[in-house]
């Protein structure tokens, strides 16, 4: 069996389309969803990160603002701007990039971000709604990966789920979202004994951990649906994910590529959740 691949960048782009369009519609009734980036720190990725989700913004017609601070901000002064965005009616949502310089405790960082503009789902209180089924901002990365099965049809009631990764940003709140669909989920982490023999148990294998070809043939069953979050460099610099793409594309039925797999799909749910919160604000009569 040779597998389809499932193009995220295209999935992402038709996403963003329709998000277009509820954008236009809001900016028809008085609302420009805005979404606030913060920086702080010099960290190169960091920064490409911020300015591709900055662009993305605008591509849609949104507002970004971004607010970029030194290594040597304080802990109260980022606190009190992020409250003050909290009560800023032209921003539907905050992101603070991470990671923080160390000197700043990320937990009271997110936590100060009010949980209705909390757009990249990190806040214990969207966590705990995701975990109780309630609406919430789920995480993008996550919910990308949803998205994308959603998009090629995949039955995902009674599969067996296994993720690779416990991260609190991917891994967990992935096999969640895949338990909520009900699917019978498996956990695997670096103290998993024999992974090889829960992975090949995989109806739907998602792998997020960062160690290139850390997935091969021989950890995926005949068939299985293979969802590859890694994000890795290979000798070359090239992108390349946590999976053997070339030998597990012959035995999955479906796989995603990296690049143009995850990653387009993790900014588009960004996109996906501020527009979410504004349209919320246009309920509520705040623009
Ligand atoms: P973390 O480093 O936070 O978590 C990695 C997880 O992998 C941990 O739970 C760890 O287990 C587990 N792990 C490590 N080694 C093994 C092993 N040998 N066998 C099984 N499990 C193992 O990473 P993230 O979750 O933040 O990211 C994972 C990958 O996804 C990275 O490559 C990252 O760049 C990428 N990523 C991609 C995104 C996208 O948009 N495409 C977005 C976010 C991340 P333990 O908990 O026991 O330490």
């Amino acid at each position: 069996m040779t597998a389809k691949i499932i193009d995220g960048k295209e999935i992402a782009q038709s996403v963003r389309n329709e998000l277009r369009l509820e954008v236009d519609q809001l900016k028809q009734d008085g609302i420009t969803p805005g979404l606030a980036v913060i920086l702080v720190g010099d960290n190169q990725a960091s920064k490409t990160y911020v300015a591709n989700k900055q662009k993305a913004c605008e591509e849609i017609g949104m507002y970004s603002v971004l607010i970029d601070y030194p290594e040597t901000l304080s802990q109260e002064v980022l606190v009190a701007k992020i409250k003050e965005l909290n009560e800023d009616e032209a921003i539907h949502g905050i992101l603070v990039q991470l990671p923080l310089p160390a000197h700043i405790d990320e937990t009271a960082i997110i936590e100060a971000i009010s949980p209705e503009k909390d757009v990249d789902g990190f806040h214990p209180i969207n966590i705990g709604r995701m975990m109780t089924g309630q609406d919430a901002f789920l995480p993008c990365t996550p919910y990308g990966v949803m998205v994308m099965l959603e998009h090629i049809n995949c039955e995902i009631e009674g599969k067996h789920v296994v993720v690779v990764g416990r991260s609190n940003i991917v891994g967990k709140p992935a096999g969640q979202l895949f338990l909520n669909k009900n699917a019978t989920v498996t956990y695997c982490h670096s103290r998993t004994k024999d992974l090889k023999a829960i992975t090949n148990q995989a109806d739907i294998l998602v792998v997020a951990v960062g160690k290139r070809d850390m997935i091969t043939s021989s950890h995926v069953k005949e068939g299985a649906i293979v969802i590859d979050v890694g994000m890795n460099r290979n000798e070359q610099g090239k992108l390349c994910g946590d999976v053997s793409f070339d030998e597990v594309k012959e035995k999955a039925s479906y796989i995603t590529p990296v690049p143009k797999g995850v990653g387009p799909m993790t900014i588009t749910m960004l996109l996906k959740n501020t527009v979410k919160s504004a349209k919320k604000a246009a309920l509520t009569g705040v623009k």
